[in-house]
């Protein structure tokens, strides 16, 4: 058979014309480079877009977008892949990775960062720390700063300060039109509000700038059990989860390591139980309220002092881009019966980490300087992960991972977190019903052409 006959037809893209306008790149299918520059962090994702631009600056980005327009082409712009797998096909679409667009520059008087399109967390949180200051950033090393912040932004910080989206005080925008706008309190509120949060269906950020905060040095660290002991020790973790401070954020988690060398030799091959816990408050204080979890005698504990710069490390989140399967959603309970359905459903099942955050506290809370994600009511998040090195695994990972999320969805709650939604959800479930109808009178005024696609696109009003 001619395989040509496959190949669902393209618009033809003038990628000369494109390069003209660009200090950057841009490369199409039959570029030497294709099938690295169209990879994703993750690498179980086969992005097929109709070209990749890497832009140097926001000008490119400007540019790209214009040009995307005038050729009825849309971009999706892209900061790492970490979230490619819930995009879909990107068919006559250019993906606009900003991998180029690096930089921080950090204001220790105002207490702020202005970042850069391309810019990972590891970046960020290493220039704050030099100036004893840290930035809301979440478990990994790797993932983009504008990726989670727009889509909200969960950090171990968050029960006591709130989400990351809640926490910027300027973002620099290209929009549809192709103009490149200053969007915080002052200048285009409606689209200030709608990007922290809403995701990244409202135009090419090029630039972020967020609150900073005075913290150095937390207490954290992981209690490890023996994964025999799962529904044990999450039951217990559970119930020790009632009337915590806000200052304190845990995880229970099971994590199944497979035995291949990228793991480190004390756990490879080896399956585990773990609450991880971040304290921000005196130590004394911190093992006064460890004490019913480590009564329970864990076979190790590296709760400790922990300078916050180094709390990157504490989940253990890959560092280089992997190939991986998952999805996540929020819990409005949990209780001992669906601990077991947990356990039973990922103890021997191929996922590397099932997991339970405790929400709550300042994500729990509302307030009018808030954006598009005001509050979440929901206590618990949860999330699931395997390793998919090949098709074949991959269909087993996500096999498992739908299994344990349809065992325990009486338990979920009907709203998602957008950043910890893999596969493809209703818009509708993102948000709050008055945020997502405001969210779509907002996009129908600054995409009404619908050019910028996201990884969880909201849809323009009428
Ligand atoms: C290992 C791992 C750990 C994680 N830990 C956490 C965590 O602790 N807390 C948390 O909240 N989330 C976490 N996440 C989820 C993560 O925040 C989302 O996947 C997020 O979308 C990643 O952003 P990115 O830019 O790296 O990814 P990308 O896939 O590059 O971007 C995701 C989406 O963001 C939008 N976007 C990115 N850049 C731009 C831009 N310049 N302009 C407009 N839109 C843009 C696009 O819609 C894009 O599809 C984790 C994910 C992984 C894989």
């Amino acid at each position: 058979m001619n395989m040509t006959t496959l190949t669902p037809a393209r618009t033809a893209i003038d990628l000369d014309l494109l390069r003209d306008l660009l200090v950057g790149d841009a490369i199409g299918p039959d570029d030497e480079g294709w099938d690295e520059v169209r990879l994703a962090w993750n690498l179980a994702v086969d992005q097929r877009p109709a070209a990749v631009v890497l832009p140097e600056s926001a000008a490119d980005v400007a540019a790209t977008v214009a040009f995307a327009r005038e050729h009825a082409l849309r971009v999706a712009p892209q900061g790492t892949g970490h979230g490619a797998a819930a995009l879909g096909s990107l068919d006559d679409t250019i993906l606009l990775k900003t991998e180029r667009m690096r930089g921080v520059t950090i204001d220790p008087e105002t207490r702020t960062a202005r970042v850069e399109a391309g810019t990972i967390w590891i970046e960020v949180v290493e220039a704050a720390a030099e100036h004893g200051l840290a930035a809301l950033a979440g478990s990994s090393p790797d993932v983009g700063v504008v990726g989670y912040t727009l889509g909200g932004g969960l950090s171990w910080l968050a029960r006591k300060h709130g989400i990351g989206a809640n926490h910027v005080s300027a973002i620099e925008v290209v929009t549809a039109s192709g103009d490149l706008v200053r969007t915080d309190w002052a200048n285009e509120p409606d689209l200030f509000w709608a990007l922290r949060g809403g995701g990244g269906s409202f135009g090419v950020v090029t630039a972020i700038e967020l609150e900073l905060l005075p913290i150095e040095e937390v207490y954290a660290g992981i209690l490890w059990y023996p994964v025999d002991r799962a529904a044990e020790v999450l039951k217990a973790w559970r119930a020790w989860t009632d009337d915590l401070p806000d200052e304190l954020t845990s995880v229970g988690r099971i994590l199944q390591f497979p035995p291949i060398p990228e793991i480190p030799e004390p756990v490879r091959g080896q399956s585990f139980v773990v609450v991880q816990a971040i304290w921000l408050g005196e130590h004394a204080e911190g093992d006064r309220l460890l004490e019913p979890l480590r009564a329970l005698g864990p076979v190790l504990d590296t709760v400790g002092p922990t300078p916050v710069s180094e709390l990157w490390r504490l989940h253990m989140d890959p560092e280089q881009p992997v190939p991986a399967v998952g999805d996540g959603g929020m819990l409005d309970d949990v209780d001992d019966h669906l601990i077991d359905l947990f356990v039973e459903h990922v103890v021997g099942a191929p996922i590397l980490s099932a997991e339970i955050r405790q929400l709550g506290g300042a994500v729990a809370r509302r307030s009018s300087q808030h954006g598009a994600i005001d509050a979440w009511e929901a206590p618990f998040i949860t999330y699931a992960v395997g390793m998919a090195p090949t098709p074949e695994h991959g269909a087993a990972v996500h096999a498992a991972v739908a299994a344990l999320r349809e065992r325990i969805a009486p338990w979920e709650s009907p709203h998602t977190y957008l950043n910890f939604a893999e596969g493809r959800r209703s818009a509708a479930t993102l948000f709050s019903s008055a945020s997502y109808h405001r969210l779509r009178r907002i996009k129908a005024i600054v995409d009404p052409t619908d050019t910028i696609r996201s990884n969880h696109p909201v849809p323009g009003a009428g």
